[in-house]
């Protein structure tokens, strides 16, 4: 029976998904969570109220507005999207990178992108049958390697490239000229991944139009609700036309729309936390600069990119897990990456509590 099973496994399942591993998330239960980019802050009570009171006239008997069209509209107004542009929404970004993938995906078609960088990039491109190309990024400053790419990028015929700015895990915003060589060079399609717009000012949104091959990604995971599951593209209609046909029906539910919708209203209170939040990680970076032997990258994200000293990221990350707070150890994720912390910018007292614990583990 079990051999039998194993059989139709081995036979069925595609190689390259049965070499995967799920993704992984970590428990969080009784720790200070600041491994996984949220934003630390809830709503206020009469916020909370009125949203309640809103969920409670949303009708989920019907099939959700399949164009989401007042909760697009309230996007395209909130990120700025230049008029002309097309919207499509997501199950979160990572939906939409899903939906490029497949609409792009075919024999020997690749995906291109800079390591380390975000993970799904890889993970999609495999789920879709297609290559990944990771050309890394330069050792020093974790910048781009434009050289490198276009080389890459000629020898591969992407037939995507996918850019986040600012970088996951690195933190830090790319030369934004070497990003256009890189627009201009491509062969394909150019997606720049902003999952981090509400903590930098940088973006290419208005530069949508200008370029024939570029679209601009956002999520509102980031700034607070990563909860709700919604991302969007921004681009040329004739690019977003052609991937809403692989968008599954409903795909955004009814209550993200409504909820969404109801938060971008009150975008003044989530403008706020991300200020404060600006404001912690300019803290921290300061911190984290004394600590003796340590590393710290310049970060546009709310989250901060460390290096401690030689062999002492595993013992660290433990260490600060023993003292109630859970941050995300890259060790061993990418040969860049040796020695490398990555902590989410919290509140100033989850912050306040996270330095005290690196501080100790620092002296030991
Ligand atoms: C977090 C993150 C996303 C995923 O966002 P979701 O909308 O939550 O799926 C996309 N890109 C980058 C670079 C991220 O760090």
């Amino acid at each position: 029976m079990t051999d039998e099973l194993n059989r139709l496994i081995e036979h069925w399942v595609r190689p390259e998904i049965r070499a995967l591993s799920a993704y992984h998330v970590q428990d969080a239960s009784g720790l200070v969570k600041l491994d996984a980019m949220e934003n630390p802050y809830t709503w206020p009570d009469e916020l909370r109220d009125e949203w309640a009171q809103l969920i409670r006239d949303t009708d989920v008997n019907r099939y959700p507005d399949p164009a989401a069209s007042k909760l697009s509209e309230r996007l395209a107004q909130t990120m700025g999207v230049p008029a002309g542009m097309r919207l499509i929404l997501g199950n979160g970004s990572d939906e939409i990178i899903q939906m490029i993938a497949m609409s792009l995906s075919g024999p020997g078609r690749c995906v291109l992108s800079v390591d380390p960088g975000f993970v799904m990039y890889r993970m999609i491109a495999t789920f879709c049958g297609m290559h990944y190309v990771g050309v890394p990024l330069k050792s020093e400053d974790f910048s781009l390697d434009v050289a490198a790419i276009r080389q890459a990028m000629a020898e591969h015929l992407p037939a995507v490239v996918f850019l986040a700015y600012p970088n996951n895990p690195t933190g830090n915003l790319y030369d934004e000229q070497a990003m256009i060589e890189i627009i201009e060079a491509a062969p394909g399609l150019v997606v720049v991944d902003e999952a981090y717009a509400p903590f930098t000012d940088a973006s290419f949104m208005a530069r949508l139009g200008q370029y024939d091959n570029l679209v601009v990604m956002r999520t509102v995971s980031k700034m607070g609700l990563a909860g709700l599951r919604l991302g969007l593209l921004a681009g040329p209609a004739e690019w977003l036309d052609e991937f809403d046909k692989v968008r599954l029906p409903y795909n955004v539910n009814v209550l993200t729309q409504v909820s969404a919708e109801f938060a971008l209203r009150h975008k003044d209170v989530f403008d706020e936390q991300t200020a404060s939040i600006r404001a912690e990680r300019e803290r921290l970076l300061a911190a984290f600069a004394q600590l003796p032997g340590v590393t710290v990258f310049p970060s546009a994200a709310n989250f901060i990119l460390l290096r401690t000293p030689p062999g002492k990221a595993d013992a660290w990350f433990a260490g600060l897990k023993q003292r109630g707070v859970l941050i995300k150890n890259l060790n061993g994720a990418h040969p860049l990456l040796a020695d490398c912390l990555r902590p989410t910018v919290g509140t100033p007292e989850e912050n306040t509590r996270m330095l005290a614990a690196f501080a100790e583990i620092a002296a030991l």
